[in-house]
């Protein structure tokens, strides 16, 4: 079975074909980068989608021994997201699903995050930390559903290191660049580190980090303590809900789950308790179409079809107020 995955919820425009939830055919993806200094401009973002959604997708469906691929189902980012790029991402959909005549299938981002990441590691049912622009939450799957168990009360990581990379100049993505100056960092300036039982909020930490960037502190010694307090107070957050919650994997998913330095603390916390470690790989980490095509997939065999007249898009929609039923894998 053939799923044409199609990923709008933000800063990319991507499609995928993937055969089940296993192998990954085409992944062919776009992202739109604001001028330095500037956040997402939804609208510009849209019309980013909207003028490059054409060559994607005509790349997407080009089979490798230049044949075109027959998609069996289309699957779309339904939300969370940005209103405008989620209806162009859908309205594709839309129109390819009743010019083929296939199944459409609304796919949750975050949940799609988790599918690919547990399908390529082959993870069965984890402690799952979901690290991006969208998200930062600590899940465990219970009754049909990823259950939140600890998640920040504010902004999220990926949130945080762009902002502030917003504030200090440097390119998109703001994460990769405060990896590579975090680098030449050594100094650990005193910045504020909040953690309340399994939750971690981030604001106060950007404000300090700003001060500090303002105060003329090395730009690189900024980055370095910003990545070590935000990194250590998930990790603190993430070490009592293994505890807690005695999952045996711990998976690390989204964009921020790029990054080498958070990829080692998390895996030092589940090894110190026992537990297996699988991250993301790298070239699947940010948003990509791929990832809503496994989930496309695994959700058509669990016949979560909508006809076109239902095919909403939602703006914002929580983790767990999805139905997961094909979670723990076998
Ligand atoms: P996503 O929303 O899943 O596409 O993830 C995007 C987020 O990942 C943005 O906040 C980026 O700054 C962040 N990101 C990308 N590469 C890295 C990296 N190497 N280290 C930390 N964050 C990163
Ligand atoms: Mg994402």
């Amino acid at each position: 079975m053939l799923c044409l995955g199609i990923e709008s919820t933000a800063h990319t425009f991507g499609a995928s074909v993937v055969e089940d939830d296993e192998r990954i055919i085409t992944n062919v993806n776009s992202t739109y980068r604001p001028p330095a200094g500037m956040g997402i401009h939804p609208r510009k973002a849209s019309e980013h989608h909207a003028g490059i959604a054409d060559s994607i997708m005509e790349k997407a469906i080009l089979s490798p021994d230049g044949g075109q691929l027959d998609p069996d189902v289309i699957a779309y980012s339904a939300g969370p997201g940005l209103g405008p790029c989620l209806r162009i991402g859908a309205t594709v959909a839309r129109a390819i699903s009743s010019f083929l005549k296939k199944p459409l299938v609304p796919v949750h981002h975050g949940v799609a995050h988790l599918d690919i990441a547990m399908s390529l590691g082959q993870v069965h049912d984890p402690l799952a930390v979901l690290v991006s622009g969208g998200h930062t939450s600590i899940l465990v799957h219970m009754g049909k559903r990823w259950r939140v168990y600890g998640e920040t009360q504010d902004i999220t990581l990926g949130n945080i290191l762009d902002m502030f990379a917003r504030e200090a100049k440097l390119p998109a993505p703001g994460g990769l660049s405060i990896e590579n100056l975090a680098k030449k960092g050594s100094r650990l300036l005193r910045l504020p580190y909040t953690v309340k039982g399994n939750d971690v909020a981030y604001s106060g930490l950007l404000t300090a980090a700003i001060s500090q960037l303002n105060h003329r502190a090395a730009v690189e010694d900024v980055c370095f303590s910003l990545q070590e307090i935000a990194f250590s107070m998930l990790s603190e957050a993430v070490e009592r809900s293994l505890v807690q919650t005695r999952r045996k994997e711990v998976l690390l998913a989204g964009g921020v789950a790029a990054n080498t330095h958070l990829k080692e603390m998390i895996r030092s916390v589940a090894e110190d308790h026992g537990a297996s470690f699988y991250s993301i790989p790298l070239q699947y980490s940010g948003d990509c179409g791929a990832q809503i095509a496994f989930s496309g997939s695994l959700a058509f065999a669990h016949d979560m079809k909508v006809s076109n007249e239902n095919s909403h898009v939602i703006p914002r929609w929580r983790m767990d107020e999805v139905d997961v039923p094909w979670i723990p894998r076998d």
